[in-house]
Order: C-alpha cells, then structure tokens, then sequence
C-alpha cells in the first residue's frame, strides 16, 4: 500500500473504518433509535445498487479503509444481501467485513452470507425477555433474535458480538444476565451507553446508564474487574472479569472516543458522514451517476475519471476533518434530545436508521 495511506484528518485520525448504512427500514421500533410512529423513508430510486457501493468501497480502500461494516436501518430487510457481500469480499483490501444486525431474519442467511465471505457479525440484544423485547421494541420476535446467535455459531461464525444498549429503567437489571447469555453463547458482549444521537427523540442523560455504574453493577456480582489493557480505535473498551470472560462498554456518551475515531458513515442513498453527530454529509451519489459517456469504452474511461474525482472529493473532505461531535456534546452544558422530531421529519439523513449506528 502507498506509504501516504491511510489519508489522515486534521488531528491525525485514519480513514480506516467504513460503515455501510444499506437500506434505512428496520423492522424494529427500539424506543432509543426509532421510537415515532412514522418515519420519512428515502424514496427506493434513491438507494445505491450493490454495485454502486462497492464501487464506492472501492474507492475509498484505495484511500486506506480496510474495515467495512454493514449496517442500517436493519441491513437484513435489504434483498439477497450476500450478494453486496460476495462483491466487498472479492476486495482484496477489505481485511475485515463485518454485519450489524437485530439477527430476526439472521438464522435463514447466516449460511450464505458466511458462504458469500462475511467475516463477523454483532447481534443486538437489548434484552433476555420476550414481554421486556416487546417492551423495547414495539414487536415481537425476540425468539428469533436469540436464535441468532445459534445459526451464527452453526454458520462457522467466530468473534460474533452481542451489544446492549443499557437504559435506565428499562433494562439495567439485566447486566449481569446478558453476561451469562454471551458466555453460555460464545458471544463477547458490548454494553453501549444511550447516545443522544439523531433519531433519540426521547434521550435524557438520566435514562443513561454510565461505564462506571455498569462496572460497579458487575463488580458487585462478579468481584474484581481488570482492563484488558489493549489500544486499539475500536469503540469498546475492554474488560476482564475474574475468570478471564470479556465484555466491553461503549461510553460514547460519557467518555466519548472522538480523538481515535477513524469511523464514517455513507447512507444507503449516498450520503457520507465523517462524524456520527454532523449534521452535513457529502453526496456521493451525485457523483457516482453522473457523468458516464453513452458508448461502453467512454463509459469506463468516464467511470474512470468519476472514480479518480470521487477519490479527489473524499481525499480533501477527510484531510479537512475536525469533528469531534461526542466530545463537543458531552461538553455542552444542557444537554436533552440532539435533534427536534421536526427538524428530523425535514431531513431523514439527519436519523440514526438513516446514516447506520
Ligand atoms: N438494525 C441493526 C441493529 O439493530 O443492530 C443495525 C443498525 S442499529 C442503528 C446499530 C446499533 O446502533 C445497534 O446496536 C443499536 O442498538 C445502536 N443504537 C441505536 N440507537 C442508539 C442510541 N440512541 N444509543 C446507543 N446506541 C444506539
């Protein structure tokens, strides 16, 4: 790889990890992500096509991304998903190519989306209860969520990750409980502090469960928790429980991570975000259709010369990068709901669904 790579933001942070937001629908209604009624959907015309993604992927492991992350809305609902799979796989600098999924419709394609080349997954378990699923989530298909784990190790799936988001009052009884599930799942568990982002209209900081109680909580139950000790930009700090189980937290909200962020965001219409927070994103589907000659050999070399635009715009737009949109939050002073429904209801892209958590 060109030594230069990956290409560097202002405080020095790589453009490493891609986070592929493929459709904006989930079939959920989780009450800290999507919890209205309605929602503005991005109009079908509008999505990339597969191959347009990988295009894109293409593009931008020319510019150092090696880690790419499926994700959504609920990236399950977007049709014969192994097939954007087996495309990001045939990209020899992807090194790691990972799903994010609520695992309902998980146990029907965990063989071909393992077969297709995907190399991780992270399930979303909020809860050990189906009255407390329904609770969460306004459906009813926690069965089907806990199946997942089993066809995801039936798959030949290592390294898979249950992440919980804790709300106070709503599942913080359960810690310790979603500690057991993973163990006795062969999953490592993530617990993720309640953002205030996007779509968490109803976000308060009291409903935020905060690293430290969460290791108090275990530290009650399980004795002395050590620091795995490990640097690495992923988001989860890790953690050892006396007999060597692992689990991480997530405490974007408390502790943000901002400064080793190497994360960004394209929605599934083509928008990229290069912070969780920004209200601003780049449209790269205005560049990824236009411009291509109508005879097939002036259609490559015009795809060609898009490509190397395309390249130019992401190069300057992360070179120029300063966001650090969890610090700059957890710093200001009142802090309630990041974005109105209205203004929501305005702009979709402005949606957790819509960008991809
Ligand atoms: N549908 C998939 C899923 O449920 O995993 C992928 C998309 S979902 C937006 C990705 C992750 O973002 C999930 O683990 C979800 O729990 C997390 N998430 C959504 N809203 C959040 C919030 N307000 N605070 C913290 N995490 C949140």
């Amino acid at each position: 790889m060109n030594s230069s790579l990956p290409v560097r933001d202002r405080l020095g942070r790589p453009l490493e990890s891609l986070r592929l937001s493929v459709t904006d629908r989930c079939n959920l209604r989780c009450l800290y992500c999507m919890p209205e009624e309605d929602y503005i959907w991005l109009p079908r015309e509008e999505l990339l096509s597969f191959e347009e993604l990988a295009r894109l992927v293409e593009i931008f492991t020319g510019l150092g991304v090696s880690r790419v992350r499926l994700t959504g809305g609920e990236p399950l609902l977007r049709q014969n998903l192994d097939r954007l799979v087996a495309l990001l796989a045939q990209n020899s600098r992807v090194e790691d190519l990972a799903l994010t999924t609520n695992g309902i419709l998980f146990s029907d394609q965990a063989d071909a989306l393992k077969r297709a080349g995907l190399g991780r997954v992270t399930i979303s378990l909020d809860t050990l209860r189906p009255a407390r699923f329904r609770q969460m989530t306004r459906r009813d298909e926690h069965h089907r969520v806990l199946s997942a784990f089993d066809a995801a190790r039936r798959a030949g799936f290592t390294g898979t990750k249950a992440d919980a988001v804790i709300v106070r009052g709503e599942n913080d009884d359960e810690i310790a409980d979603l500690i057991e599930f993973g163990r006795a799942n062969g999953a490592e568990v993530r617990f993720i502090e309640y953002m205030d982002v996007l779509g968490a209209t109803k976000w308060s900081m009291a409903k935020v469960v905060s690293r430290s109680e969460i290791l108090q909580h275990l530290e009650r139950r399980y004795g002395k928790i050590t620091p795995a000790g490990e640097a690495s930009s992923a988001p989860a700090t890790r953690f050892l429980l006396p007999d060597g189980t692992v689990f991480g937290i997530i405490a974007s909200t408390t502790a943000p991570f901002c400064r080793t962020c190497d994360r960004s965001r394209i929605t599934a219409d083509g928008f990229w975000y290069r912070c969780l927070y920004a209200t601003d994103g780049t449209d790269l589907r205005k560049l990824v259709r236009g411009g291509a000659g109508s005879s097939s050999a002036s259609r490559a070399s015009a795809d060609a010369d898009a490509d190397a635009e395309i390249a130019r715009v992401i190069e300057e737009a992360w070179r120029g990068r300063e966001d650090r949109g969890a610090e700059e939050r957890a710093a200001g002073s009142r802090r309630e709901a990041f974005i109105r429904i209205e203004e929501l209801r305005r702009d979709p892209h402005l949606e957790m669904h819509t960008r991809g958590g």
